[in-house]
């Protein structure tokens, strides 16, 4: 029988990372699941993916803390013993003009958007490499591709992301591991919550497609970027944003 492929997905337990995480379940992945906050119900949600058959592992690591990735690395090979599909997706806003913005804002947005992605990839590569095998998928931003007022700290962060994959997937190529991100636009998760509907509306007129768009909508995206039907596919990054950046 074939082996069960093994995807580590961060910031998996809520939004746009939860809902890559049941496709890859559906796809007949196990999973190593990371989160970072207290108020997560690792139970329910490993009895949801148990019921979609999958093996599924929480690590609990802030994926800014170098060490802490260490030990998350080390946990899921103890466990799984291999890394098929990284989704680096933990990611945070402190949004702000730049006049008002403080050092913190900056710095807590590009380390754990951007370093946290340098900090789990560093620790992957190496079995995927071993392998001859494996593909990364990064979720980057619409913003990191247009920018946006009041988000100089994470659009800076999300356009590092698509340097980092272009440049990680030039490195990786010839040992037959794909990179490539995808850029949503407006997606409704707890990070779009706190819009007020007057903003809602408006950036949905300003959407070709007229609305907002569904975590699932960008984990079938991602889920394709992974599997064999994307096999001529590295270096890339898809917008998955009904059409605002064209
Ligand atoms: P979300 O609902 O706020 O979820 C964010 C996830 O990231 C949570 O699972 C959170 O873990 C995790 N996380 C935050 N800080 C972390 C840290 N230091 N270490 C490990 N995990 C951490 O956000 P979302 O909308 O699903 O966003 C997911 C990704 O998509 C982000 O990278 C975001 O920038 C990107 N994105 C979102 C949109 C959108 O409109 N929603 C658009 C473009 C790009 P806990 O649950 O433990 O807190």
């Amino acid at each position: 029988m074939e082996e069960r492929k093994v995807a580590l997905v961060t910031g998996g337990t809520r939004g746009i990372g939860k809902e890559i995480a049941k496709a890859f379940a559906q796809e007949g992945y196990d999973l190593i699941i990371n989160y970072v906050s207290n108020n997560t119900d690792i139970k329910s949600l490993e009895t949801e993916f148990n019921e979609i058959g999958s093996k599924v592992l929480f690590i609990k690591a802030d994926v800014s803390d170098f060490a802490s990735c260490e030990e998350m690395l080390k946990q899921a090979i103890q466990n799984f013993g291999r890394i098929d599909t990284l989704v680096n997706n933990a990611g945070i806003t402190r949004d702000n003009l730049l006049m008002r913005m403080k050092e913190e804002e900056f710095d807590t947005v590009i380390g754990i958007n951007l370093k946290g992605v340098f900090n789990v990839t560093k620790q992957v590569i190496p079995y995927m490499i071993k392998k001859r095998a494996g593909n990364i998928v990064n979720v980057s931003s619409v913003v990191g591709v247009c920018g946006n007022a009041g988000q100089c700290n994470y659009s800076a962060s999300k356009a590092g992301i698509i340097g980092f994959t272009k440049s990680l997937a030039k490195e990786l190529a010839s040992r037959n591991i794909r990179v490539n991100a995808v850029a949503p636009g407006f997606i409704t998760t707890d990070m779009t919550e706190s819009l007020n509907d007057t903003i809602k509306e408006t950036i949905s007129t300003q959407i070709p497609l007229k609305r907002m768009g569904e975590a699932r909508e960008v984990a079938k995206v991602v889920k394709f970027l992974a599997s064999d039907d994307a096999s001529y596919i590295t270096g890339q990054v898809i917008n998955i944003d009904g059409g605002m950046v064209m």
